[in-house]
């Protein structure tokens, strides 16, 4: 008959519950008095030691145990009863036991203590490992066997397991380190990275979280001061990994060499390139010398070309217009010769005249050769002052009153009674001159002469009602020695307009013209006042 039982939540269950389970618990269980003497063992405990539970109660706990345990195993209880300082109890260890045999195995020992009737007893659960220990054995012998076969691999082959490095033969050739030397993590990088090896590490542990995803080239330090290139890839599995190191410093060297040949030959290529640009721009230079020299030959050549044909115009045109008053002179002194008498005075006189009249003909041809040649050569000042235009108007009458037909006039018409420019009195009588005398030169007709003096300027217009200018010679008009095609049979020698186009300029004056062959012409100046005392050209 079994006593019935209460558990503090007020349900009733049977005792015997607590001792089957304690009869069937796979673990063995043993209670022990503060002597270390056996009080009670449950089945499974003379299993695993093979005695028969007679042979334990009652017996000394330690005779589980091998040595060192089983003689220090009272001195263990009497310490713990003296200090109270726990080494076992209420902890769990893995430790040795021994069983009857002799033979030891590993259990986890798991202790409690409790105080029963004013005792003290301590209650053990064993649990056997030895199955878990046959486990790791096999374990590590295949990771040996790993070792061992990347013992002989061609590469170099590091096997970590946790911060353990076992390294092949190859690696240790490569870098000279045996593994003994090289046994953990942080002694690899220390030994092989150089005072940057930190860092490195840290690469790695960054490396090993993302699977070693890609392979890595590193320089390392060897043993004997060397320096080799790795390439490393790495493999993990649970705990530990392989590292496979391939030894590539071979390849790296030709590379760098490989890059510094290149080098040297882009440099020798620049440098080249830099003594043939320099060359290039040396010939370049002699070429522009040549160049400018010839385009100086070519511009005296042209030059003299020019004086050449210049000289032979002026021939052509001075021994034109030179003959006509010469040859009237020369008839003339004749013809006085042979009015010897007195009463042939006025046949004298008119012949004299007619030689006055050729003479200054070629006086004037010949100014107008000399002004021309001061001009270009920038010889011409204006001197500036104020001109009485009415005044000017007399002295250009007389001036070009030959020049036309007796009939023919020219008719002023001012704006102002009383017109005053600031200009060049002398250049302005030549321009005009010049002007007037072709348009009587050129017609047969009255010429008009229209001025009006503005604020800072004088516009001048002279309008003939004779032959005109030709549309194609209009743009020659105002070049050397160029007479239109329709002006042939009327004497000039085509100076006239090239110098008072210049020295319109010289006053900073601007002309035009409009003219239409057989109709007239009309010419345009316009003068301004000039305020510089003495403007230079
Ligand atoms: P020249 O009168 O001595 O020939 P210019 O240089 O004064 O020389 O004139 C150049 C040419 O311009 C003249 O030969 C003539 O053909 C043309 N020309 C100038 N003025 C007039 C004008 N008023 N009417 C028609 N033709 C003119």
């Amino acid at each position: 008959m079994s006593e019935e039982f209460t558990n503090n939540k007020g349900i009733k269950f049977e005792p015997n519950v607590s001792k089957a389970v304690i009869d069937t618990a796979i673990d063995g269980i043993i209670v022990i008095d503060a002597g270390g003497r056996i009080q009670m063992i449950n089945p499974s405990i003379t299993n695993l030691f093979g005695y028969d539970e007679e042979e334990l109660i009652g017996e000394k706990i330690n005779m589980l145990m091998p040595n060192p345990d089983r003689e220090r195993h009272d001195q263990y209880i009497k310490n713990y009863r003296e200090t109270g300082e726990r080494k076992i109890i209420g902890i769990g260890r893995e430790v040795v036991a021994q069983k009857k045999d002799g033979t030891t195995f590993p259990i986890l020992l798991a202790i409690s203590e409790a105080n029963f009737g004013g005792q003290k007893y301590f209650a053990g659960i064993l649990h056997d490992l030895s199955e878990l220990k046959e486990i790791r054995k096999e374990l590590k012998q295949s990771e040996m066997r790993m070792l061992h076969l990347s013992e002989n691999l061609p590469v170099g082959a590091v096997y970590r397991i946790e911060d353990q490095l076992y390294l092949n033969r190859k690696i240790q050739q490569i870098i000279g380190y045996s593994d003994e030397e090289i046994n953990s993590l942080q002694a690899w990088f220390k030994a092989l990275m150089g005072t940057h090896w930190e860092e490195y590490y840290e690469m790695y542990l960054q490396d090993r979280l993302r699977n070693f995803d890609q392979v890595r080239t590193y320089r390392v330090n060897t043993k004997s001061g060397g320096i080799r290139w790795v390439d490393f890839a790495g493999y993990r599995d649970g705990k530990g990994e392989v590292w496979i190191l391939h030894d590539v410093t071979q390849k790296v060297n030709i590379e760098s060499e490989l890059i510094t040949l290149n080098e040297q030959l882009e440099k020798r290529v620049k440098e080249k390139t830099l003594a043939l640009k320099e060359n290039v721009i040396a010939l370049e230079e002699a070429n522009k010398k040549l160049v400018k020299r010839e385009e100086e030959l070519e511009q005296s050549l042209s030059m003299e070309r020019e004086l050449n044909e210049l000289k032979s115009r002026f021939v052509s045109t001075a021994s034109h217009e030179f003959r006509t008053p010469l040859s009237s002179i020369l008839s003339s002194v004749e013809l006085i010769e042979m009015y010897s008498k007195e009463e042939q005075e006025e046949k004298r006189n008119k012949h004299i005249n007619r030689i006055r009249k050729s003479v200054k003909t070629l006086t004037d041809i010949l100014n107008d050769f000399l002004s021309l040649g001061k001009i270009e050569e920038g010889k011409v000042t204006p001197t500036i002052a104020e001109v009485n235009f009415n005044e000017s108007i007399e002295s250009l009458k007389e001036e070009i009153q030959h020049l036309g037909t007796s009939d023919q006039k020219v008719i002023f018409r001012l704006n102002k009674v009383d017109i005053r420019m600031l200009t060049d009195k002398k250049i302005l009588h030549t321009i005009l001159t010049n002007l007037l005398g072709n348009a009587l030169k050129y017609s047969e007709e009255d010429v008009y002469c229209e001025v009006v003096k503005g604020d800072d300027h004088t516009a001048i217009k002279i309008i003939d009602r004779g032959i005109g200018i030709p549309k194609k010679d209009q743009k020659h008009l105002f070049s050397k020695f160029f007479r239109a095609e329709n002006a042939e049979a009327i004497e000039g020698t085509g100076l006239g307009l090239s110098i008072v186009k210049k020295y319109i300029d010289i006053l900073n004056g601007e002309i035009s013209f409009e003219s239409k062959e057989g109709e007239g012409t009309k010419f345009k100046l316009t003068i301004p006042d000039s305020h510089e005392e003495n403007s230079h050209y």
